[in-house]
């Protein structure tokens, strides 16, 4: 039983099921993970760019056609995976038991929790640029974040805003370079530097921001149209607490072959203790699961 339907669940997925195992992907929400929020994926080997709704499609294809079976937008209300069967229960009274489960939940984008934030996400704050872009046609917006992830989907944003500003705490990106010099040639582009959002201001719809310049502690406000956030990220275990090992970020601990201390129960992809988060990662990562996980029951069988 693999637990998420992301890159690292539904590759985990392709590989048992391949193995023969019987095998089921229990995923709470739409199919894909993160890949479905991500416009383009430019750096997924032997794939040209494309998006990554198709990448996810093609994923949850090949698991299918090798026999797993995928249930989405189910709601776990709790776990039994000590015992050598595992047993997963669902909101709706449905169990499922299994001799190996393979935890894969991934994680989410990290929010500011700032004042304001919760009342005008979805009406002027997103975090998914290809989910949202659209809705910004010809209006201004500020990006906040400085890796990758937030000056990529600036660049995406572009093609629909008229004006967009990011926002950095830092006085530098933690960007690759080609990423830096995407959004610094883009007409549409601008900059604050060293500076924090302090809190969304608006009567029903966002109007502006509060921010802060960091290195004078002097405040401004910004009238905006709408904010995209990519400050980070963080992973899906809040359920998880106190049934496997987490470390202080919450993230899953495991060894090298994705074991997570409890036999028969295995770790991968963005939930995982690590620093790279990305699609290759994650693939990696459901790979080595579900081959440890396949050693296990070879073992058990034996
Ligand atoms: C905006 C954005 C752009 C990105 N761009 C790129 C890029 O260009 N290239 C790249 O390589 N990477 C990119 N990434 C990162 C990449 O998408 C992720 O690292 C990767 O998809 C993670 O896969 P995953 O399977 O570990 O987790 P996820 O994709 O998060 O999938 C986990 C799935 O599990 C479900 N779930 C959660 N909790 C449970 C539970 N308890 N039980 C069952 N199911 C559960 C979730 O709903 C989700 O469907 C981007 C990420 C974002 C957010």
């Amino acid at each position: 039983m693999i637990l998420g339907a992301g890159a690292a669940g539904l590759t985990a997925g392709i590989y048992t099921a391949r193995a023969g195992y019987n095998t089921i992907i229990l995923n709470e929400s739409a199919v894909g993970g993160q890949m479905v929020l991500t416009n383009e994926i430019a750096n997924y080997p032997g794939v040209e760019t494309t998006n990554g709704y198709r990448v996810a499609a093609t994923m949850k294809k090949q698991a299918k056609d090798f026999g797993c079976k995928i249930k989405s937008n189910i709601k776990i209300s709790g776990y039994g995976l000590d015992n050598p069967v595992k047993r997963v229960d669902l909101e709706d009274g449905r169990t499922f038991r299994a001799k190996t489960v393979i935890l894969a939940p991934g994680g989410k984008p990290r929010p500011l929790n700032i004042p304001g934030e919760d009342e005008f996400k979805g009406t002027g704050i997103s975090y998914c640029a290809t989910c949202d872009g659209e809705f910004f046609t010809g209006k201004e917006l500020i990006v906040v974040g400085g890796g990758n992830s937030a000056l990529e989907e600036a660049v995406t944003l572009s093609r629909f805003a008229s004006k967009i500003t990011i926002l950095h705490q830092f006085d530098h990106f933690q960007a690759f370079e080609h990423a830096v010099e995407k959004v610094r040639k883009n007409p549409k582009i601008d900059f604050i530097m060293e500076s924090e959002l302090r809190s969304f201001i608006g009567n029903g719809t966002l109007e502006k921001v509060s921010m802060e310049h960091l290195p004078t502690c002097s405040f401004s406000e910004k009238k905006i149209d709408g904010v995209f956030i990519f400050a980070g990220y963080q992973p899906n275990t809040q359920s998880l607490q106190g049934i496997v090992k987490l470390n202080d970020r919450q993230e899953i601990m495991v060894d090298a072959d994705m074991k997570t201390g409890i036999p028969g129960v295995f770790a991968a992809g963005d939930c995982i203790a690590k620093k790279y988060r990305q699609v290759t990662t994650a693939v990696a990562d459901g790979t080595i699961a579900a081959l440890s996980a396949g050693e296990y029951l070879h073992k058990d069988i034996e």
